[in-house]
């Protein structure tokens, strides 16, 4: 069997419905199970709803509602599907006269409320599938075996799970149904709805991969694959034919939209492929992101990615070289905070260490500034680059070569040893600049 997961912008009206129809019918031999998100935008319009009740005391669904009502139009489904949503519509509307009423939104409620968006997809889409002559059934998560812990908003899925899902989807591939599944969402032992956290889905899909023993897992979005940059600095980015769990991990971390850093996280323990396509563009390769090493590249550099919104911040020591337990202390307020640390530097008596910007660090400077001096430097953006690092001295002298000539100081360096990441913080007003200029370099023209 293969998993295929489509994104909001795959299934983003009627139009794009029959487009992955016909995806899927192509694949129908292979035995997939689907994966949905919800309809285009639409969990960003039930949060923006919830809001307006919670704040306002509005209570609107137009837009949900229109979408939905529009995509059946233009599938042509019977008024069959129409019992199926209309009761799904009317639970929601009274959701939000319960927030309105309350007005009070917690992260356990905006799981029930988001909810809504997938359940109304997978039950579309699958009755467009019946209507093709596609045996296909939609399916809530928690009734493929999605069972989850209670952490709202930013669930994992506890560990039956992973002998329910098969236990449940198998029989119905032997039965040559189509399971249409939505992606994101689960359920904790006592029947509460949870999401796995913005942009889940693809979790959702790798996981179902995994517990399934997938041939493959096939992730559907809106562009070519993995690009070797962001399309929006980089006019010029093409995608990359294919890489390896870990790079695909870093560079999700590292600021390419395609995957989410966890997504890659249950194939890469099972070892199954997952391979990233274009609904837009099925022709296009996509790319293929597997545990063994690619071929030898042409270009020591994979990808380049690159995160805005970045603090650094450079600790030095107050006391003399060579005291132990230094990293400890100043690791420890961190972790007291909650601060998560991307990026590490560090010598005998300094650390320099990036943030994101949207930790407030007033309240743990005391507690640095007790054993060390603490210089906090806002408006940075880290610039990493994915590639061969059995190639480092080629590449960093390259890299370097571009930020010098460009005027571009590089103010911290990051490689590990055996990473495949070498990462460098500029301006932030400077990193779109470099992350032109290093594409230019590794992958236009000559290499
Ligand atoms: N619909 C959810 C979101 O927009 C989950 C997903 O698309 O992966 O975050
Ligand atoms: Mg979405």
């Amino acid at each position: 069997m293969i998993v295929m997961k489509f994104g909001g912008s795959s299934v983003a009206n009627g139009e794009r419905i029959r487009y992955v129809a016909e995806i899927v019918r192509q694949e129908l031999k292979r035995k997939p199970v689907l994966v949905l998100s919800a309809m285009g935008d639409t969990t960003d319009h039930l949060l923006e709803a919830a809001d307006a009740a919670a704040t306002a005391g509005t209570i609107s669904i137009d837009k949900i509602a229109g979408l939905h009502i529009k995509t059946i139009r233009e599938l042509e489904l019977s008024s069959e599907i129409q019992k199926v949503i209309d009761p799904l519509l009317e639970e929601l509307r009274n959701l939000l006269l319960g927030i309105a009423m309350i007005k009070e939104l917690t992260n356990r409620t905006k799981d029930y409320l988001v909810s809504f968006g997938e359940r109304l997809s997978v039950r579309i889409t699958a009755a467009y599938f019946n209507v093709l002559g596609i045996k296909a059934q939609a399916m809530d998560a928690w009734d493929a075996g999605f069972i989850s812990d209670s952490n709202f908003s930013s669930a994992e899925l506890l560990k039956e799970s992973w002998d329910r899902i098969p236990q449940i989807l198998n029989p119905l591939l032997e039965a040559d149904v189509l399971p249409v599944i939505t992606g994101f969402i689960a359920k904790d032992r006592d029947g509460k709805i949870t999401t796995l956290g913005r942009g889940g889905s693809d979790r959702s899909a790798t996981i179902i991969a995994a517990a399934c023993k997938a041939e493959e897992a096939q992730v559907w979005k809106d562009v070519d694959g993995i690009l070797t940059a962001d399309p929006r600095i980089v006019p010029q980015a093409r995608p990359v034919e294919s890489a390896t769990y870990e790079e695909a991990a870093e560079l999700a971390y590292f600021g390419a939209q395609v995957l989410h850093p966890w997504a890659m996280r249950p194939c890469m323990k099972s070892g199954t492929p997952v391979l990233v396509k274009n609904s837009y563009n099925p022709n296009a390769p996509g790319t293929r992101i597997l545990s063994s090493v690619r071929a030898e590249n042409p270009s020591p550099v994979l990808a380049i990615a690159s995160r805005r919104n970045v603090t650094l911040v450079d600790i030095v020591s107050t006391r003399m070289v060579g005291q132990s337990g230094f990293l400890e202390k100043v690791f420890a307020v961190f972790s007291k905070y909650g601060v998560s640390v991307d990026m590490v530097a560090t010598s005998e008596v300094s650390i320099s260490v990036t943030l994101d910007s949207v930790y407030n660090l007033e309240p743990l400077k005391p507690a640095l500034t007790e054993i060390a001096t603490v210089e906090v430097k806002t408006s940075r953006a880290i610039v990493t680059l994915i590639g061969d690092v059995r190639r480092s001295s080629e590449l960093l002298q390259r890299a370097f070569q571009v930020c010098h000539q460009a005027g571009i100081q590089a103010q911290m360096v990051s490689q590990g040893a055996s990473k495949v990441n070498i990462s460098f913080i500029v301006n932030d007003t400077q990193a779109a600049e470099a992350v032109r200029g290093l594409h230019k370099e590794f992958f236009e023209g000559s290499i």
